[in-house]
């Protein structure tokens, strides 16, 4: 594949020094650095980092080896990446096909799009106009934590407040205590000890046409 191919010699001559986060001329995609470690044996590893590709493989590789192997994990990342950042259109069909799964398919919005501008919010919900939006900071988490957080959202379509019956609904979801800690964890991280809680007992927002916040918290 060219990206590696371009990339390769030149993220081997310097692999030991700290490579400069440029774009890679040859193809307009990031760069890829190359690590080899002696203490991998069989694993290799891709992940992004500061606006670079790292593969790390092991040391014994041949240059053979690492071409393929470089390849192979630029194109994986890639469609991890496609997977995880669906698009409007995309994120509509995945509500759709969580509310029959889930919800006997009795919650159906008019409109599902992402947000950027949901404040500390995750998600929001409108019911009397049936939209939904998702913030764009969910894009790129895992797909169960998306998942949560549209399912959330299409049950304030039948639950407008966070009682027992809206926890009930969600209760058909295996991964809701995972991902509310996943996403309290994340408003942790942002916003430190200080910041708010998920306690799931937040009120309804005081602007009418709001009645839902999956934020950093109260509710998350
Ligand atoms: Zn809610």
């Amino acid at each position: 594949m060219p990206t590696s191919r371009e990339a390769t010699p030149r993220a081997r001559a310097r692999r030991d020094a700290a490579p400069p986060a440029a774009p890679d001329a040859a193809t307009g995609g990031p760069l890829v650095e190359v690590r080899r470690s002696r203490r991998r044996s069989r694993t290799v590893s891709a992940w992004r980092e500061d606006g670079r590709t790292v593969v790390a493989i092991p040391a014994r590789f041949t240059r053979a080896q690492e071409r393929e192997w470089v390849g192979r994990m630029v194109e994986r990342l890639a469609a991890q990446e496609r997977r995880r950042r669906p698009s409007d259109a995309q994120l509509a069909a995945r509500a759709t096909e969580l509310s029959r799964r889930y919800l006997g398919g009795r919650a159906v919005p008019t409109s599902v799009r992402w947000s950027t501008n949901q404040g500390r919010r995750w998600g929001s919900c409108t019911p009397s106009e049936g939209t939904i939006r998702i913030s764009d900071r969910v894009r790129g988490m895992p797909r169960w934590v998306l998942d949560y957080v549209l399912l959330h959202e299409l049950t304030h379509l039948l639950q407008p407040g966070h009682g027992e019956a809206f926890w009930a609904e969600l209760e058909a979801y295996p991964h809701t205590q995972r991902a509310r800690g996943f996403l309290e964890g994340c408003a942790f991280a942002r916003d430190g000890a200080d910041g708010p809680r998920d306690d799931g007992d937040d009120e309804p927002s005081d602007d009418p046409a709001v009645t839902d916040e999956v934020g950093a918290g109260p509710d998350a």
